[in-house]
């Protein structure tokens, strides 16, 4: 299983940051578990360079552009320099601050091409009886997907994380039902976009209220390979809880 950490702008003290990269680094011995760590650039420069432990370290975002005159912006390139192996690509917390599909797109590319992988996140605003859900969720990924090539398409890390459950409380979350129900229709898509090839292979995370109480729930829905963890991710009990769980 992968489990992401968003820390979002939670930590904001660095001995919080050195408390929570320290917990991971022991809780990366987990059987089972891959961890990757998603930081603020500033703590993920302070820790990521350094890094010789089983965590690996993932960009909450990176830049449209490709670098040069661009105050302000933290590029692929540089990410991938200061030791990012991964990077979160169309956070639905990015598209409601104006991120296109296109911008998603092209960020996808740009951490492609620094060799960073991408978690790229789709999901709905709300579910409806009719399924229009799906095909939001169908587009998102269409939009995001089809101007890559089929080797690279194949890198990239599918987060489904649906915008009605990302930050409440596991109560709120998707029923582990759904969630495979939708885990195999983002591989019914990848299939179609890249035929020929098996959609089998791509890890597909769920993302939205993981708490210790429903991560086991979640972990047993078929199909599901890992999960992206935001508010529990930065309280350290939580997250060893979670990780626990997960072996
Ligand atoms: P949450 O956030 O766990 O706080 O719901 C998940 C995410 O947005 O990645």
């Amino acid at each position: 299983m992968l489990v992401v950490a968003n820390w979002k702008a939670y930590v904001e003290d660095m001995p919080k940051a050195k408390k929570l990269v320290a917990l991971a680094k022991r809780l990366s011995h987990t059987r089972g578990v891959t961890l990757v760590l998603a930081p603020a650039a500033p703590y993920l420069g302070a820790f990521a360079a350094a890094n010789r432990s089983k965590v690996a370290f993932a960009a909450q975002d990176l830049s449209e552009t490709t670098g040069g005159a661009a105050t302000g912006e933290a590029t692929a390139a540089a990410y991938a320099a200061a030791g990012a192996a991964y990077a979160i690509v169309g956070h639905s917390e990015r598209r409601s601050r104006g991120e296109t599909d296109e911008i998603v797109a092209r960020k996808l590319s740009h951490a492609l091409a620094h060799g960073l992988l991408p978690i790229l996140c789709v999901g709905e605003h709300e579910r409806d009886s009719g399924g229009r859900y799906l095909s939001y969720v169908r587009e998102q990924l269409t939009r995001a997907l089809a101007s890559l090539s089929a080797k690279n398409r194949a890198r990239v890390i599918v987060a489904y994380e649906p915008v009605w459950a990302i930050g409440r409380t596991a109560t709120e979350a998707i029923d582990p039902i759904d969630l495979a129900e939708m885990v195999s229709y983002i591989r019914k898509v990848l299939a179609e976009l890249s035929p020929g090839k098996s959609a089998a292979n791509t890890t597909v995370l769920y993302g939205g209220s993981v708490e210790p109480a429903n991560i086991r729930d979640l972990a047993g829905a078929s199909g599901v390979d890992g999960f992206l963890v935001g508010h529990a991710s930065v309280e350290p009990d939580s997250f060893a809880l979670i990780v626990r769980q997960l072996s």
